[in-house]
C-alpha cells in the first residue's frame, strides 16, 4: 500500500498576491479531510514562503522547483539545498523536462543535485519522461532506463525513502494531450521493473511512481486508479482551486489503494 502525492508545479505562474491566495485556497480546500495522502505545492522560488506562511498547519507541504549541488557560496543565481531547508521546504522537483530540454540539464547534473538534496534530508521528485520522437520509435523504456540510471546513479537503497518519482511523457505536458490510464500504467511497471533490477524487490514496491502530463479534474481518478499510479504532477491544473481541489480529492479518494 504506497500513499498517494499529489504535488502542484506552478513553474514560472502566479505572482506574490496570487500565489498567497491560491495557497490559501488549496489550505481551505483541504481543511476538516482526513489527509491520508501527501499534497505539495512547488511555486517559483521568489514565493517559497509566503507560500509557506499561506498554507499554515494545513498539512500541506511546500517544495522549490530546483536547487544547485554546491555547499552555499559563489554561485550567482543559484539556489542551495542548504536555503531551501532553511524556509521549510520539504521536497524539490528535479528533472523536470522543462529544465532537460529547455535549459539543457543533463543526467549528470540532475544526479549530482538528487545527491545534494538527498544527502541533507531534502525530498526529492525526480522527473523522467520520454520525448514523443522517442515513444515514436519504440524508446520509450530504454529512455526511462538511461534517465532512472543517470538520475539515481551512486544513490543508496536506504535513501530511495525520500526519493519519488514523477513520469512525464514530455509530450503530454502543457499539450492537453493524456497519457492513456493503460499507457500510464504501462510506463510505471516498467520503471517499477527498473527498480526491483537496480535496487531490489521491496524498494519497488515502495517507491511512490506519479504520472504528470495534462492531468485534470476530469481524467484525475482514471490515471490515480491505476495499480502503479501513485499519484500526480500537475502543472496547469494546479493553479487553480477550482481544478486541483478535485485532482487532491481523487488522491485522497485512492490513497493505499
Ligand atoms: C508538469 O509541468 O509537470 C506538468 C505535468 O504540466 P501539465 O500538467 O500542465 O501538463
Amino acid at each position: 500500500m504506497r500513499r498517494q502525492m499529489i504535488a502542484g508545479n506552478w513553474k514560472m505562474n502566479t505572482n506574490l498576491e496570487s500565489g498567497k491566495a491560491l495557497a490559501e485556497g488549496l489550505a481551505k480546500h483541504v481543511s476538516g479531510k482526513d489527509l491520508n495522502a501527501d499534497v505539495l505545492v512547488c511555486p517559483p522560488f521568489p514565493y517559497l514562503q509566503a507560500v509557506k506562511a499561506a498554507v499554515g498547519n494545513s498539512g500541506i507541504s511546500v517544495g522549490a522547483q530546483n536547487c544547485y549541488f554546491e555547499e552555499p557560496g559563489a554561485f550567482t543565481g543559484e539556489v542551495a539545498v542548504d536555503m531551501l531547508l532553511d524556509i521549510g521546504c520539504d521536497w524539490v522537483i528535479l528533472g523536470h523536462s522543462e529544465r532537460r530540454h529547455v535549459l539543457g540539464e543533463t543526467d549528470e547534473v540532475i544526479n549530482k543535485k538528487t545527491k545534494a538534496a538527498l544527502a541533507k534530508g531534502l525530498g526529492v521528485v525526480l522527473c523522467v519522461g520520454e520525448l514523443l520522437e522517442d515513444r515514436e520509435a519504440g524508446k520509450t523504456n530504454a529512455v526511462l532506463d538511461e534517465q532512472m540510471k543517470g538520475g539515481l546513479a551512486d544513490v543508496a537503497a536506504g535513501d530511495l525513502s525520500k526519493i519519488v518519482i514523477a513520469y512525464e511523457p514530455v509530450w503530454a505536458i502543457g499539450t492537453g494531450k493524456t497519457a492513456t490510464p493503460e499507457m500510464a500504467d504501462e510506463a510505471h511497471a516498467h520503471i517499477r521493473g527498473w527498480l526491483t533490477s537496480n535496487y531490489d524487490q521491496s524498494a519497488a514496491d515502495a517507491m511512490r511512481i506519479l504520472y504528470g502530463g495534462s492531468v485534470k479534474p476530469n481524467n484525475a481518478a482514471e490515471l490515480l486508479g491505476q495499480p502503479n499510479v501513485d499519484g500526480a504532477l500537475v502543472g496547469g491544473a494546479s493553479l487553480t482551486v477550482d481544478n486541483f481541489g478535485p485532482i487532491i480529492d481523487a488522491g485522497l479518494a485512492q490513497s493505499g489503494k
